[in-house]
């Protein structure tokens, strides 16, 4: 599942800023409340229990029946699921007379519908599943008849269905003959149904559960939802699905855990000017019949989970191609996209991309087709339905004349991301919710793999892969709000949450240390191994480390992946590794001291997660003004280890994480700081492009944490001007951007742009501004991706921080559009000089923007549009456009947070977005609580800029007012805001200090 990323680099009145924080699994800490509630569940059910148990024996002795222990008998069957947690030991009735007197007991003492988890004592094998679907009125009705295998012996069958109207569920016998039903209901608060039966279903046994049910189509976007769009001034419905992670149960009943892969028949009747589309190619299609309605009929689909199963009813068009291996692949969108052609680009990539695949993984890909389906509305960017991938239109149409090279990008990585899934995830599923990062971790680490075979030059893995998620996640991951990446998960309501960027990005980190340490043949080799056994079925993480394991010692490598992996994935956080130079005189200078402990990215008054220690993979290598020395490979198991590598004296340093493959920060002592600055600044080639940006990004975090003093890297970046390459440059301005947030508002702001100025100017005005008009060399396919996002992040940082030059050409271009009514800005730096025009011209230009808003129809176009309408320093401005995106229809309701979070990111603004978001909360819950991740995004925007004690106070009573609902967002918010008060409070006085007075010579 891709989720909505908004490109890195978005810019804010000049101020570009990643959105960081997603949701993220934290389980609630057990109350005082909850406990006390638990123990009088537990009293009530104990006492419960007995006079159960007295009745039914006093009944049992009368009618002189045996008893049998059968307590554990609605335990788990499959693995990986938890068993029903009823009182064991109860007894119950297994007679074939008096059973009527014997269930109320069972019933009242196992109850396994009150489990969260489904008991196990079924499973479903196929389900045939025929729907009725009524566009007219977006209703559906469905009969589905699921092959059961009992498990354990039971009389219950629990399964899911949540919003449905069931009707008449009938259990027949392996024979066929009807089975009599006590008694069946639902059981809203797990979102279960429940089937009790007369006589008790026996193991090996294969069972068939027929239900029939209505419902709604939904409006909001899960489960059976619809949606429209405009065709020819006409509007267009469609109805699709959306079941990860828990909304097939909202269409259909079913065993809705992922565990319970069966096959599935499905078909579809509907009107026939629709067309139906499913994971499986039509295998039969009826005539229309005298209403016009017709019946398609689509192949039985191979072992799966219920949440990638997928349908779609809609009057979309297509394109296709076929692979070398048959393999048919669609591209359905709105009609006049598919004739405009916007579809192509995706259509072509997704072909290469399963040859990539296969090759890589030497797993074929499993189905005979595979549809990409291109809809105006979805929760997410896209999601990863085995054989029906569906995208929102803007992260799989392209219009190459209007898109900027970042927009490209993304949705270059939104289609590898989803074609990977369609072996991570559909054919080998993770077994529970817990490991979702064993899909999405890797699917997100592929994004970057899968893009290099597209385009090797863009060198994504060993370059953008650290900025974008390395970088990214530890920050998110250093805080003391974190979580482990697999977190132990039981309510429905909790799932969600863990499509958290902890998750994709530190699971695609893990993936890459992993990957680095292993080799790419033996990681290759052990992924091979892992799906070949996996294949059609279940996987937890224990299942990878063992074929990882197996790979390495298959070539004579005595590691146990599990044993060094379940210190990253089981702990929350990382290490900041500290290497040292030998003080010691009994040693050689050869000798390295080296230490690990817990890093926390905004610090902390008190450590408290001191014992946390992990394996880590240490490359180091040594070097000088000249040369440096091939890496080695240290394994650092202990708090402080001592190391022996190359030859060194006063003049060489020493340089940790070699390319940054690990998932840790390095810190050194100051004399190696020093001698690793000389270097760059005198041959910055000498260190690699990875490494130089990972030196940015680990000494402004240090410093920010209080490992180093401030001005350690503010003189590390003195080395800009030399610098070349994008990545470093990226890097820094992330690093920025992130003191930007924090200073931006003190007396001495100047001293800091200034100095950031200084950095950018000559690199500025050497690349220039590009030369192109739209639809030339603003095309990433064609252009140089570094250079022209070289040149991009030099003009974002020089117009942000108030180059006048800069501003000049930003205004020229504005102004020559609204003069000509020709848009001739090059695609790619359009966001910034939208923004910047918008910030320093008047209203005039506003209107101009808010005019363009409405009348483009490029999506990607309009998003930036949009976007720079709160760069507007005019707060009246502001408030109208806050006012309008919350209360009219102008502004797409997925736009609303942007928009907020927009505002606050405007030094102008930021007041006026705070107050807002509290003024507007309850509005804003109750429309987008459901969508924690939009919720989150939201919390984390709107207050990450606060940092002045009043406003971490008016943080505090907010969150007592309100703090409900709002998962770990307010705890992590609040986490921050109290650093960035406490940054101000210990670190900005020296910082401002350095500035004033920076040495005269590079060390002075
Ligand atoms: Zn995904």
């Amino acid at each position: 599942m891709g989720l909505n990323d908004s490109s890195p680099g978005a810019m804010r009145n000049g101020r570009g800023l990643t959105d960081q924080w997603a949701e993220s699994v934290v389980v609630r800490p057990r109350t005082t409340e909850r406990h006390i509630t638990v123990h009088k569940r537990l009293v009530l059910g104990f006492a419960l229990s007995i006079i159960t148990l007295i009745i039914v024996t006093a009944v049992a002795v009368a009618l002189s029946l045996r008893f049998d222990d059968c307590g554990g008998r609605d335990r788990s069957g499959g693995r990986g699921e938890t068993g029903s947690r009823g009182s064991g030991g109860s007894g119950r009735l297994n007679g074939s007379r008096g059973e009527r007197t014997g269930e109320r007991g069972d019933e009242e003492v196992v109850q396994p519908w009150k489990n969260s988890r489904l008991p196990g004592s079924v499973r479903p094998r196929h389900y045939d599943l025929r729907l009725a679907v009524y566009m007219d009125n977006f209703t559906f009705s469905g009969e589905v008849s699921v092959e059961l295998e009992c498990v354990n012996a039971t009389r219950f069958i629990v399964l899911h269905a949540d919003r449905l109207e069931v009707r008449r569920p009938q259990p027949n016998r392996p024979g066929g003959g009807v089975m009599r039903i006590h008694r069946h209901f639902p059981y809203p608060a797990n979102q279960m149904y429940v089937v009790v039966l007369h006589r008790e279903l026996k193991p090996m046994r294969v069972y068939r559960l027929n239900v029939s049910f209505d419902a709604a189509i939904e409006d909001e976007l899960l489960g059976f939802f619809r949606s429209s769009y405009t065709l020819q001034r006409e509007r267009r419905y469609l109805a699709v699905t959306q079941f990860s992670p828990i909304h097939a149960r909202k269409a259909f009943p079913c065993f809705d855990e992922p565990i319970y892969k069966a096959t599935f028949s499905l078909s579809l009747r509907h009107d026939q000017q629709y067309t139906s589309l499913s994971n499986m190619p039509v295998e039969s299609g009826s005539p229309a019949d005298e209403d016009g309605w017709v019946t398609n009929r689509f192949a039985r689909t191979p072992r799966m989970s219920t949440y990638y199963l997928a349908w779609a009813v809609c009057n979309f068009t297509y394109r296709e191609t076929q692979t070398s291996g048959g393999v048919t692949i669609r591209l359905y969108a709105r009609p006049d996209a598919i004739a405009s052609g916007a579809g192509d680009y995706a259509l072509h990539i997704t072909k290469r991309l399963l040859g990539f695949y296969e090759d890589y993984f030497k797993v074929q890909y499993s189905l005979p087709k595979l549809d990409l389906l291109a809809v105006p509305k979805h929760p997410y960017a896209a999601m990863e339905n085995w054989g029906l991938s569906v995208f929102q239109e803007q992260k799989i149409l392209l219009d190459a004349e209007v898109s900027s090279s970042s927009y490209q990008m993304e949705l270059t990585m939104v289609v590898v991301h989803e074609i990977c899934h369609q072996w991570f995830g559909d054919l080998v599923t993770p077994v529970w919710w817990e490991d979702v990062w064993l899909k999405e971790g890797f699917a997100h680490f592929f994004e970057y793999v899968g893009t290099d075979f597209l385009f090797p030059k863009w060198n994504m893995e060993k370059q953008r892969f650290l900025t974008d998620v390395l970088h990214e996640v530890m920050l998110l991951d250093g805080l003391s709000s974190s979580h482990p990446i697999s977190q132990e998960v039981e309510q429905a309501t909790d799932i969600d949450r863990v499509f958290d960027w902890i998750a994709y990005k530190k699971g695609a980190a893990l993936i890459r240390m992993l990957a680095n340490v292993m080799g790419q043949t033996l990681f290759q080799k052990g992924l091979n191994d892992y799906l070949l056994s996996h294949m059609y079925s279940n996987a937890a993480r224990d299942d990878l480390w063992s074929k990882l394991t197996q790979a390495m010692h298959s070539e004579g490598r005595d590691i146990d992946i599990g044993e060094m992996m379940d210190r990253w994935t089981l702990q929350m956080g990382y290490p900041v590794v500290t290497i040292s130079k030998n003080q010691s005189e009994q040693l050689p200078t050869r000798y390295i001291t080296v230490t690990q402990e817990h890093f926390l990215t905004i610090g902390a008054e008190t450590r408290i997660f001191e014992n946390l220690q992990w394996q880590v993979p240490l490359t180091v290598a040594v070097g000088n003004a000249s040369t440096v020395s091939t890496e080695s490979l240290l394994w650092i198991n202990n708090r402080t280890e001592t190391h022996k590598v190359g030859q060194m004296d006063d003049s060489t340093w020493l340089l940790g994480n070699i390319n940054q493959t690990g998932y840790f920060r390095v810190n050194y002592d100051l004399q190696n700081w020093k001698l690793l600055i000389q270097q760059l600044h005198s041959n910055p080639q000498i260190i690699s492009v990875g490494n130089r940006a990972g030196l940015i990004d680990d000494a402004f975090n240090l410093a920010r944490a209080g490992y180093l003093p401030q001005g350690i890297p503010l003189q590390l970046i003195g080395y800009l001007p030399e610098e070349t390459s994008f990545l470093p440059w990226h890097a820094a301005s992330r690093a920025l951007y992130q003191l930007d947030k924090l200073l931006d508002r003190t007396d001495d702001y100047r001293l800091f742009s200034d100095y950031v100025l200084k950095q950018v100017a000559s690199r500025y005005h050497q690349m220039g501004w590009p030369t192109n008009g739209p639809g030339t060399d603003g095309n990433i396919l064609k252009a140089s991706y570094q250079t022209e996002e070289l040149q991009r992040e030099l003009i974002m940082l020089a117009c942000s921080f108030g180059n006048k030059q800069c501003h000049r050409q930003a205004v020229a271009y504005i102004s020559d559009w609204i003069s000509s009514n020709k848009n001739r800005i090059p695609p790619n730096i359009r966001d910034i000089v939208y923004c910047t025009g918008v910030s320093l011209m008047d209203e005039d230009v506003w209107e101009f923007i808010w005019m363009k808003f409405h009348s483009t129809s490029a999506v990607s176009e309009k998003k930036i549009l949009l976007e720079a309408l709160t760069c507007s320093d005019n707060t009246f401005l502001l408030n109208r456009l806050l006012n309008l995106s919350l209360s009219s229809d102008l502004v797409p309701e997925q736009d609303v947070i942007d928009v907020i979070i927009h505002v606050g990111r405007n030094p102008q603004g930021r007041n006026l977005a705070w107050k807002y978001f509290r003024d507007k909360w309850d509005i804003l819950n109750a429309r987008y609580g459901e969508a924690l991740f939009m919720n989150s995004k939201l919390i984390g925007g709107v207050t990450e800029f606060l940092n002045t004690e009043r406003e971490l106070n008016e943080l505090k009573e907010f969150i007592q007012s309100s703090g409900v609902g709002a998962g770990p967002a307010l705890p992590r918010a609040l986490e921050i805001v109290e650093g960035n008060v406490r940054w101000h409070r210990l670190h900005r006085r020296h910082f401002y200090q350095w500035l004033r007075k920076p040495p005269s010579s590079t060390f002075g």
